[in-house]
């Protein structure tokens, strides 16, 4: 029997080295599973990318193995973001610093946290006049 599937957040870094190689399409393709690219810093310089996938333990191990061996550090993102309603007063800072449309007005005008989206760059948890929103780390 299978192991179930979970989803996990990936942070790639790259060195100037490796940063014009095609490595992230290289495990797509090796691996066919389907990498959501949620946040891109990366130049010829080297930089970060931030995935998301949705695969077992022993997949997401065997991805994290493959970019090591292709000269890539990968780590698993253990982190959780939440919104406090009773805090906010949806005034919208949040949502304009955040990178990847993580907040987001819903049509009532509340401000709205997908999870899924995040990359915990904390740029919204100093952004808030409320301090309504919180990172925490998970073990
Ligand atoms: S910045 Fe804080 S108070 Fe303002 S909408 Fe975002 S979470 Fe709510
Ligand atoms: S930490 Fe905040 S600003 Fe950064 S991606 Fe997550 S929701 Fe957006």
């Amino acid at each position: 029997m299978g192991s179930e599937k979970i989803t996990q957040k990936i942070l790639l870094s790259y060195n100037a080295e490796k940063a014009g190689e095609p490595i992230l399409a290289t495990v797509i393709k090796e691996t066919g599973l389907l990498l959501n690219v949620l946040h891109a810093k990366i130049n010829s310089q080297g930089g970060e990318i931030i995935i998301s996938v949705e695969a077992s333990p022993e997949q997401v191990e065997g991805i994290l193995n493959r970019f090591r061996s292709m000269g890539v550090e990968a780590k698993i993102l253990r982190q959780t973001i939440s919104l406090d309603r009773e805090r906010c007063i949806d005034c919208g800072a949040c949502i304009s610093v955040c990178p990847t449309r993580a907040l987001k007005f819903s049509k009532e005008w509340e401000v709205m946290l997908d999870e899924n989206r995040c990359v915990y760059c904390k740029l919204c948890t100093e952004a808030c006049p409320m301090r309504a929103l919180s990172l925490t780390k998970l073990e």
